[in-house]
């Protein structure tokens, strides 16, 4: 019914920096100054000490896939599946997974544990939307 079930970008006072950020295909994160946690998605407050000062912190570094899903819905017309959705996880922010699609492999391909870069696609309402590069040979 809703052709875009499933796709993050909801835009509010707390997320806007990320989708800020996310434009200039920049992946940020809440940092909270108090008691360092990281925290995403955005909420606007530290999921540790829940401090509402925060500060945005870039990730600029490879992850790792620590799990995935196939999905087979075509929540858009021009939108080719399947396709692997794949959370991931980033050495030293520990607390931060980021969802996205996985492009580069097939999603057959896809594995636990393979590494990744982070790429933004367009996305609706002209957001950019998070996704994820296999980087070739990392999956052995
Ligand atoms: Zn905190």
């Amino acid at each position: 019914m809703d052709a875009t079930t499933g796709i993050p970008p909801a835009v509010t006072e707390e997320t806007e920096p990320f989708w800020a950020a996310a434009r200039e295909g920049r992946l940020v994160v809440e940092g909270c100054p108090s008691c360092g946690a990281e925290s995403f998605p955005p909420r606007g407050m530290c999921r540790s000490c829940h401090a509402r000062t925060l500060v945005p912190i870039e990730i600029t570094g490879r992850g790792h896939v620590y799990s995935l899903t196939v999905n087979h819905q075509r929540w858009l017309p021009d939108l080719d599946v399947p396709y692997a959705i794949v959370l991931v996880e980033f050495p030293g922010h520990p607390g931060v997974r980021v969802a996205g699609r996985l492009r580069g492999v097939p999603p057959e391909d896809a594995a636990i544990g393979m590494e990744v870069e982070v790429g933004f696609e367009p996305g609706p309402g002209g957001c950019a939307i998070p996704s994820f590069v296999a980087l070739p040979g990392a999956s052995g």
